[in-house]
């Protein structure tokens, strides 16, 4: 259905708090559609007004520094990510019968093309760009959205009423979804993960949980097989909706899973290929299972097996995820920035055969536990160099499996292992830990670690 067809009128006034990406999409769609809003950031006057001016948004009233009452004098508050949901202010926001939405929300709400939705610890991004490239080999339209950094009100509008919004959600996003009822929902993994936000892991399960909030019993539940806690949960979920496992075996009832090069489903007893993995262009096992809860997704969405397997293979993967940057002197450097699990470093280490591994490592410490890369880093790393916060509870947990020595900075982190890499090491930075400590996020980690390998010398005999 489309932005015209849905029959939802938008509230009169709407506050939009927080001014990042998804909260300028939403405040530009609804001044387009002449709703009076009210923006309110707590960064500087200066940089609010540079971001609303770059949004064509000067015009629109604002208020930089911190959130005030004025936030509540609107209808709905449109919620950026990034701020939590149970501040104070909005709490008295709901007292009052104020309606508190995530931007997808309000996407959904004006918009509803059928939405295949992705959340999850890890493997998010990879999924949907996975699931993407797939519907791009076939003739119907899809568009990626939400946390893969499209905001849903910027996106979902351009689809025709048979095109697949595809949404990656944080369990940030979940916390503040009403109606969203995606078709289809597929949840990669719970990790521990974002205890600097959640009071418990049960907390932050729970968030993940909302994604089937709305759905019911013609709508698709995608479980990762190899995910106890998913399994144990999807145990007690009767007939509330279809649950349909992937992974690399299969199970009794509905499933996807990996045989050799080969995706089989069977679904209602129907046995089916949904494409291969012959040709993929990415390493690791997590990808293989990446890949499967994708064409599951596309099997479910009608997409051909042809399309399926050439998606897979023109996929060559996402900035800082396993992003090869540079051989220097027989050495390969990797940059993993987006890794912010414990379970994204051991992937990463994993990945490389019998070759030796340097690891950066650390950041803001998120809570993981460091302790599920064990064998891994015994395994296959030479040396740890470590970042930021997390750096002692990583030196606590890996200091008898291996060297581990803390670096002030990453390009120095970058120097140091350069200069006591082999030819046929790897070089990995793959933090397990969130950026906020030392950067403004993954990307910009992500972007320091490549300008430092690229200055990197080539020895002279090498060169
Ligand atoms: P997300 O969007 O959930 O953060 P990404 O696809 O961006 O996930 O990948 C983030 C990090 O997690 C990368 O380091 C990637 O190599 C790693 N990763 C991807 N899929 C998995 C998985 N299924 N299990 C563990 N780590 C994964």
């Amino acid at each position: 259905m489309t932005e015209q067809q849905t029959g939802f009128t938008l509230p009169r006034k709407v506050s939009i708090l927080g001014a990042g990406k998804s909260g300028m999409a939403a405040a530009r769609y609804l001044s387009k559609r002449n709703i009076d809003i009210f923006v309110s950031d707590t960064c500087s006057m200066k940089d609010l007004d540079f971001r609303l001016a770059a949004n064509e948004l000067a015009h629109v009233p604002h208020e930089a520094q911190e959130h005030t009452e004025k936030v509540l004098v609107a209808d709905l508050i449109v919620l950026s990510p990034g701020i939590a949901a149970d501040i104070p202010l909005l709490q008295t926001a709901r007292k009052k019968g104020i309606a508190v939405w995530s931007e997808i929300e309000l996407a959904y709400r004006v918009c509803k093309p059928p939405i295949v939705a992705v959340t999850g610890s890890t493997g998010k991004s990879t999924t949907v760009g996975l699931l993407h490239s797939m519907v791009q080999k076939s003739d119907r339209q899809s568009v990626l959205a939400g946390n893969i950094g499209f905001p849903a009100i910027s996106q979902l509008p351009k689809l025709p009423p048979d095109g697949l919004g595809i949404v990656e959600m944080s369990s940030f996003q979940l916390e503040t979804i009403v109606a969203f009822k995606p078709k289809i929902a597929a949840i990669t993994n719970i990790l521990k993960n974002h205890l600097d936000r959640y009071r418990s892991e049960k907390e932050y399960f729970s968030a993940k949980k909302r994604i089937i909030m709305n759905m019911g019993p013609d709508d698709y539940l995608l479980l990762n097989l190899h995910d106890v806690k998913l399994r144990r949960w999807a145990e007690d979920l009767g007939s509330k909706v279809q649950v349909v496992y992937f992974g690399d075996k299969p199970v009794a009832g509905d499933c996807c899973w990996i045989d050799g090069d080969d995706i089989w489903c069977v679904l209602d007893g129907t046995r089916a290929v949904a494409g291969s993995l012959k040709q993929m262009q990415l390493s690791g096992n997590h990808n293989r299972i990446n890949a499967c809860a994708a064409a599951l997704m596309a099997h479910l969405s009608g997409i051909s097996p042809n399309a399926v397997s050439e998606g897979i293979a023109a996929f060559g993967g996402l900035e800082h995820r396993m992003e090869f940057v540079a051989e220097k002197n027989g050495i390969a450097y990797y940059n993993d920035s987006k890794s912010t699990t414990a379970e994204s470093i051991r992937e990463a280490v994993g990945a490389f055969g019998n070759r030796r591994i340097y690891l950066i490592a650390g950041g803001k410490d998120k809570g993981c536990d460091f302790s599920v890369v064990n064998k891994a880093v015994q395994a296959h790393v030479k040396k740890v160099l470590t970042i930021g916060e997390a750096s002692r509870r990583i030196i606590q947990t890996w200091s008898n499996l291996t060297l581990v020595e803390k670096s002030p900075t990453l390009e120095e982190a970058v120097r140091m292992a350069s200069q006591e890499a082999q030819a046929g090491d790897v070089v990995i930075l793959s933090p397990g830990c969130s950026s906020f400590d030392m950067f403004c996020g993954f990307e910009e980690r992500g972007r320091v670690f490549k300008d430092a390998v690229l200055t990197i010398r080539e020895n002279a005999a090498d060169a």
